[in-house]
């Protein structure tokens, strides 16, 4: 068979702009490399952190497993209180196991299932599921959400109940007794802006640019009844507040309280 003539293609473009094009591809892939190395070293600290993290409970669970085999004298209230102990450690773990679950599912799965909610409503409920709960009974809460607030967000309920608990969660972990909690709401050009305020220790301000990253995380010791996380819990928050096309800032000051601010798009205002 005749072999087909190969034909000449002039290129269209000079050797200079070739040489061009070849270095900026060069650099983006440089760049795109680096991203790729800083999102594996970040991904290293969490590993260490959450490795870190699982192993303390564990081995107090250990111990206490241990102490409650070898001693045959333990009164009622010490064995109750190892119990205690134990119970605390896992319920620890399964937070933290839940939380490494949640961050990850969203980082894989782009979508999330949202619809149009009354979002004055589902403020003040979550409100009074907060005000129920046994946990905040120290706390002062506070609603600053107008009673007639007729607007509409796009949310996804459950991811958005995530954001308050953890919100709320944080503003008594890091206040003392009769420290007051504010959950409020205004509106102001097509944007509704929802805050969860606290009187508790704050922040200086050199920590305010990082709070939300995955690996971020002040002072341990910090943290009244040494209660702290495992770092996560605000970068959950501003993963799902970015799913939802809104912002979240913080403003804090030492020992005065902390304000989240979330900025959310209205779908609608009810009529
Ligand atoms: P953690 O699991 O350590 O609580 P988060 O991601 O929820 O992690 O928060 C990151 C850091 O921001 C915390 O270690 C804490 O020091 C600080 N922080 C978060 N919320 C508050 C708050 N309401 N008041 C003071 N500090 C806070």
């Amino acid at each position: 068979m005749k072999k087909k003539k190969q034909q000449f293609i002039e290129p269209q473009l000079s050797v200079s702009e070739l040489s061009h094009a070849l270095y900026e591809a060069n650099k983006k892939l440089a760049k795109v490399n680096n991203d790729l190395i800083a999102t594996q070293h970040e991904r290293d600290i969490i590993f260490a952190n959450i490795s870190h993290d699982l192993r303390s409970p564990i081995t107090a669970i250990r111990n206490t497993i241990e102490l409650l085999r070898t001693s045959d004298d333990l009164s009622r209230e010490e064995f109750n209180r190892l119990l205690d102990l134990m119970d605390a450690r896992s319920n620890y773990l399964e937070h933290l196991i839940n939380d490494v679950f949640l961050l990850s599912s969203l980082e894989v799965n782009q979508k999330i299932n949202m619809s149009p909610e009354n979002i004055g409503m589902f403020l003040e409920e979550f409100f009074f599921t907060a005000e129920a709960d046994n946990k905040y009974k120290d706390r002062n809460l506070q609603l600053e959400v107008p009673e007639d607030f007729p607007y509409l967000v796009k949310i996804d309920p459950n991811l958005f109940l995530r954001v308050l608990d953890n919100l709320f969660s944080n503003a008594l972990k890091y206040s003392e007794e009769n420290a007051t909690i504010t959950l409020g709401a205004s509106y102001a050009d097509s944007i509704v802006t929802i805050w969860v305020k606290d009187t508790g220790i704050g922040m200086s301000e050199e920590h305010l640019p990082h709070i939300f990253d995955r690996t971020y995380r002040i002072d341990q010791a910090r943290t009244p009844g040494a209660k702290s996380g495992c770092g996560l819990g605000l970068s959950i928050v501003k993963n799902i507040i970015d799913k939802h096309h809104g912002t979240i800032r913080c403003t804090s000051k030492l020992n005065e309280g902390s304000c989240f601010f979330i900025d959310l798009p209205v779908f609608k205002e009810r009529k």
